[in-house]
């Protein structure tokens, strides 16, 4: 069972300060249930050196101002070449990552779909309930992860995923081939590069030798980002 902290879903859902009404209450309760039933959580981790980082100043910038993509930082990762100052940044004086991926499976779409047609107010409810139900299958994972790099001395920064920031999303197939998603946990990529079951996530985790007291849900909702030269809040 996924333990899912019912704020996010009426987050999702667009309540602030307000608690939902018993009507919606009792309806987020049975689509919780209903997704805790349908659900077939898989993930997959792996480390990879960062095999070199280029042209980064020590405040996380390039040095070359020059044109504009030939300045932007390179990393190579797991065959990956990747320009992305955003990432470049979060990674500072990382020596290696996990690329992780997780997924519910198709039960969730299947909900969605079959709500969609007969009970539209189920269909968002379900919507919301499944995006809080894969980002807490995915920082329960992620916990795994910081658990295996305390291990080796490492600390790890927040996840981080193709499509944010300026990390574009077209690495999602290098992710895909890289580990293996499809045979490993039965993810597959549309043409437009979005994962199908839909509640899937992969992420970039950077782990150093330095202790910087990141938190789980990333810089957005960290009180040192103001001040903090691996911040990659100001990109999103
Ligand atoms: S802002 Fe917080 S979460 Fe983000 S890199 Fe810095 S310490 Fe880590």
């Amino acid at each position: 069972m996924i333990k899912v902290d019912k704020k996010e879903i009426f987050r999702y859902l667009g309540y602030r300060k307000n608690l939902p009404d018993e009507e919606v209450m009792g309806l987020v309760d049975r689509c919780l249930a209903d997704l805790q039933a349908a659900v077939t959580p898989r993930c997959i981790f792996r480390q990879y050196p960062i095999e070199s980082v280029y042209a980064i100043d020590p405040a996380g910038r390039p040095k070359d101002q020059g044109a504009k993509e030939a300045a932007r930082p390179l990393l190579r990762i797991a065959g990956m070449e990747i320009r992305s100052g955003s990432l470049s940044r979060n990674l500072r004086g990382c020596e290696s990552v996990y690329l992780l991926g997780t997924t519910l499976g198709l039960g969730p779409d299947r909900l969605v779909a079959r709500a969609s047609v007969t009970h539209m107010s189920r269909a968002v409810i379900l919507q919301a309930a499944a995006a809080a139900m894969i980002e807490a299958w995915t920082d329960s994972v992620n916990r795994q992860i910081m658990e295996q790099a305390a291990a080796q001395g490492l600390y790890c920064r927040p996840r981080f995923s193709p499509g944010y920031g300026d990390f574009p999303l077209e690495y999602q197939q290098d992710f895909a081939r890289i580990l293996q998603l499809q045979k490993e946990i039965g993810v597959t990529l549309t043409e437009s590069l979005l994962m199908m079951p839909s509640k899937s996530v992969t992420a970039v985790i950077g782990l150093s030798r330095e202790k910087e007291g990141c938190v789980l849900h990333g810089c957005e909702e960290c009180t040192k980002a103001e001040d903090c030269a691996f911040s990659v809040s100001e990109d999103a």
